[in-house]
């Protein structure tokens, strides 16, 4: 079984910069990257927010800081961490769909999923008209009509994004004020293409092989109306993918792993980074900083074992 020295799991920019801050301590990490090299940001259109760069594309980023990382020696390997066993301490545990490792330490950094509504149509019509992500399918909707439920910044840059292909976008919010910040929202207000829909939530979403209608309610008047409309676009926010690590590392009830300020988590050796453990920050650059801060954390315990040793 092949010995790791530390393993991170996953690949977004909290995992990435991990990786290239511990290959250049010399730790020689191997990075598996999950379902998507990058995570989300890989499926996010323009960043404009990420310093040093004015705008640049999600995946263009994300092959930055792989190169960066690689540069330096991290290993990525395209697989993905289906069980972990923490329960015995280090060396820990580590299977994949297509190897078994062992690990002095570990950082996790499997990030966050899209939130669904949880409506009667939903899945039946995800790919064929509704999305969890504009930059993957909005080309599939040129000159067509699109819906984008949420009202953050998400909802904001992806339906901004959208107007490069779609006749009209309608922004569905279920309350009357937007969350999404000054910026966004001042460019969607501006954009002909877009309209806004308060105080309204989807019930259904139905169609006859791809998506045609939905039901669309008052929250505060409760009258439902039929909307005709091509696709739907959900951006509702993430929830942390921790399911891997439940019964085995502390979590809040809504399953952000918890950890100290040197990012270690209830289980001496294993750390975390990004939005696995952050329910407050979420962007690309605090992610970065976290994984950065992770990889000096993994360090100095390294060190503090090796000294421990020589003191014996
Ligand atoms: P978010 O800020 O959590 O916003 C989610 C939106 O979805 C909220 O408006 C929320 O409504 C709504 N919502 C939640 N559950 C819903 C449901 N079941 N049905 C209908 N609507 C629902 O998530 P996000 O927009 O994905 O952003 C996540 C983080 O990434 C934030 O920190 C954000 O600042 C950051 N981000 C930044 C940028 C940027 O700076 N360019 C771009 C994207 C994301 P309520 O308002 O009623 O709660």
């Amino acid at each position: 079984m092949p010995k790791e020295t530390l393993i991170i799991i996953g690949s977004g920019p909290a995992g990435l910069t991990a990786a290239l801050y511990a290959a250049r301590s010399n730790l020689n990490p191997l990075v598996i990257v999950g379902n998507q090299l990058g995570g989300q940001i890989a499926i996010t259109s323009d960043v404009e927010n990420f310093p040093g760069f004015d705008n640049i594309l999600g995946p263009d980023l994300t092959d930055k800081m792989k190169a960066q990382a690689e540069k330096f020696g991290a290993r990525i390997e395209y697989d993905e961490v289906t069980e972990v066993d923490f329960t015995n301490g280090a060396p820990f545990r580590l299977k994949t769909y297509g190897n078994e490792y062992e690990a002095d330490t570990v950082i996790i950094t499997t990030g966050a999923s899209a939130k669904r509504l949880g409506i009667p149509g939903e899945d039946e019509f995800i790919g064929r008209g509704v999305s969890y992500c504009a930059t993957c399918d909005g080309f599939f909707f040129k000159n067509k009509d699109v819906l984008v439920i949420g009202g953050g910044d998400s909802a904001l840059q992806e339906g901004l994004f959208l107007t490069k292909y779609a006749n009209r976008v309608r922004i569905v919010h279920r309350r009357d004020h937007l969350r999404a910040g000054e910026t966004l929202k001042a460019r969607a207000f501006a954009n002909d293409k877009i309209q806004f829909v308060y105080n309204t939530a989807l019930d259904t979403i139905e169609g006859n092989g791809k998506v045609q209608k939905v039901t669309a309610r008052g929250v505060t008047t409760g009258n439902a109306e039929m909307w005709e409309t091509d696709g739907v676009f959900v951006f509702i926010g993430h929830f942390p993918n921790s399911q891997l690590f439940k019964g085995q590392l502390a979590m809040d009830e809504q399953g952000f792993l918890i950890v100290d300020k040197m990012m270690q988590t209830s289980v001496p050796g294993v750390f975390a980074a990004g939005e696995i453990m952050d329910p407050i920050y979420k962007q690309a650059i605090s992610s970065a900083g976290q994984g950065c801060q992770a990889a000096i954390a993994v360090e100095r315990y390294l060190e503090s074992l090796h000294d421990k040793a020589l003191a014996k």
